[in-house]
């Protein structure tokens, strides 16, 4: 499957060619405020089927509760668009709501569940924590 996703300008155009390794959601407060919503999209894919074919990103690096994160959002339009974490080894995130013609199949798992707010409900199948097992099998 390829998918491409694009910041808010199109300045920074990704190109996927694979399912996501890892799908879900995330109710941080890192998440929160990188998106300005109530949760982000995390889809994470394997680093050799992701290609940047237009970049305008600007880096911030930070420490994160899964170690080093860098996230990599447009530096015209202020959009994340994907970024790299420590511990997913091989792996590239990428903020689901970039890809607007082939929407992501349906999220996998909900992490930080605790922090949800109360007004969300996600189907049954949603309510699965993203385990150390899953970071790995991925
Ligand atoms: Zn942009
Ligand atoms: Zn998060």
């Amino acid at each position: 499957m390829k998918n491409i996703g694009s910041c808010c300008c199109g300045g920074t155009v990704i190109e996927i060619t694979d399912e996501p390794a890892l799908n879900g959601i995330c109710n941080c407060n890192n998440c929160k405020k990188r998106t300005g919503s109530a949760f982000g999209i995390s889809a994470y894919f394997h680093q050799d089927k992701f290609q940047l074919l237009k970049n305008t990103t600007i880096t911030y690096e930070f420490q994160g509760e899964h170690g080093k994160q860098v996230r990599h959002f447009c530096g015209k339009c202020g959009t994340t668009i994907f970024w790299y974490v420590e511990i997913f080894k091989g792996l590239v995130g990428v903020a689901g709501g970039c890809f607007t013609d082939n929407p992501l199949p349906l999220p996998t798992f909900n992490a930080m569940m605790e922090n949800q707010y109360s007004w969300i409900k996600f189907s049954e199948s949603m309510n699965k924590p993203l385990t150390a097992q899953d970071v790995e099998n991925a």
